[in-house]
């Protein structure tokens, strides 16, 4: 696929909330984006972003009934194409509704910030350049990696990574739940699901939380909190929904099962930012430091970010969605005061 000649105003990096949002932004201001959306067979790069991992998703505004993440997806990227917004597509660009959501599509392997305009080269053949570029490559969520733990969070059987999504749904109410991880996320997490379980399990590999000692502290306060210290969780059992977990002791190496109704990984996020080959500063955690923290610049003027690769407090859809729009709106802003479109 040769280079294209032409020079892009905004590329968009990610196909995720943030990403699409950002889109139809860019595209109502008539920048006619180019996103570059990753690609469906790795589990890390998910066209569509990590909603496309859940079947629920109750929060979003403006679905009362509620709608499923794939289901949701599908509904941003149809309206980010209705403006003009264009697609990487391994058969090159695209800017058709013929375009889903698992139509084969380019993931970016590395960019050049050095130069101007940027280089943004896709694992398809396909490299462009362009005065702009938004960043919205997400966070992983980080899992046991087991497949009856996959197996059922991707089916909606009671298996999940974010507590603040999916605790309130029905099946978790007064279920005797596991949260996995001993930091303070893990901490957050287990002490929100209180609010609807019965008990919530803290599966923990060592004798102690990593978690602050004010989280910690509210382990101890919680009559709802039990901790099962020195115990990792080797399989999910379950045929539709979870109905236990399979625990060995680290200490002794026995094996046992506890009966939950549920079970959350909080054993942090990994942001995707190793195409970015060291050229934005990052946290200790891996996610992109912004230069303006209420704005979604970069120390690079032109390079924008937004969503959850930037972001490892709220990581929501919204708040990904809402980030997407400033991007947008910054781009298209500085785009204009530099006089490029
Ligand atoms: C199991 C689960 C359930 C959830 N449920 C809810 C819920 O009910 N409500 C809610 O508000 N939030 C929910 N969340 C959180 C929500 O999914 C995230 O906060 C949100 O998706 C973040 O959006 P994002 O656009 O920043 O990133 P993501 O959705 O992660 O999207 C990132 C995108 O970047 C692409 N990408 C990555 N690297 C590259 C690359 N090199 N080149 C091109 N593309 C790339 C990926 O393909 C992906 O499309 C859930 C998360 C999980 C894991």
């Amino acid at each position: 696929m040769p280079e294209s000649n032409a020079i892009e105003n905004v590329v968009i990096i990610g196909s995720g909330p943030a990403g699409w949002t950002a889109a139809i932004y860019a595209a109502r201001a008539a920048l006619e984006p180019l996103v570059f959306p990753g690609r469906a067979l790795t589990k890390e790069v998910l066209p569509g972003g990590q909603l496309m991992l859940t079947t629920d998703v109750e929060n979003y505004p403006g679905f009362p009934d509620g709608v499923t993440g794939p289901e949701m997806m599908d509904l941003f990227y149809k309206q980010a194409l209705r403006f003009g917004t264009r697609v990487a597509t391994d058969k090159g660009i695209s800017n058709t509704l013929e375009y889903g959501l698992h139509t084969p599509c380019q993931e970016v392997t590395s960019v050049d910030l050095g130069t101007r305009p940027f280089v943004v080269n896709g694992d398809g053949g396909l490299t462009v350049r362009s005065h702009a570029v938004i960043i919205a490559t997400g966070a992983k969520a980080n899992w046991l990696g087991q497949e009856n733990e996959q197996r059922l969070a991707q089916s909606g059987g009671g298996v999940s990574a974010c507590a603040v999504c999916d605790g309130a749904l029905p099946i978790f109410r007064d279920k005797e739940l596991a949260v996995v991880g001993g930091g303070d996320s893990a901490v957050e997490e287990g002490t929100y699901l209180t609010k609807f379980a019965s008990k919530v399990y803290l599966v923990h590999r060592r004798d102690q939380l990593r978690a602050s000692k004010i989280m910690q502290q509210r382990v101890f306060d919680n009559p709802k909190m039990e901790p099962l210290w020195n115990k990792v969780v080797i399989d999910v059992i379950g045929d539709k929904h979870i109905t236990a977990i399979k625990l060995k002791d680290t200490k002794t190496g026995e094996e046992t099962e506890k009966e939950v109704g549920g079970l959350f990984i909080a054993i942090g996020h990994t942001p995707i930012t190793q195409f970015l080959n060291g050229q934005l500063d990052v946290d200790e955690k891996g996610y992109i430091i912004l230069k303006d923290p209420y704005r979604s610049t970069t120390k690079i003027e032109g390079v924008f970010v937004a969503g959850d690769v930037v972001d490892s407090v709220y990581r929501q859809a919204v708040t990904a969605a809402g980030m997407g729009c400033k991007a947008a709106i910054d781009a298209e802003r500085w785009l204009a005061e530099k006089g490029l479109a």
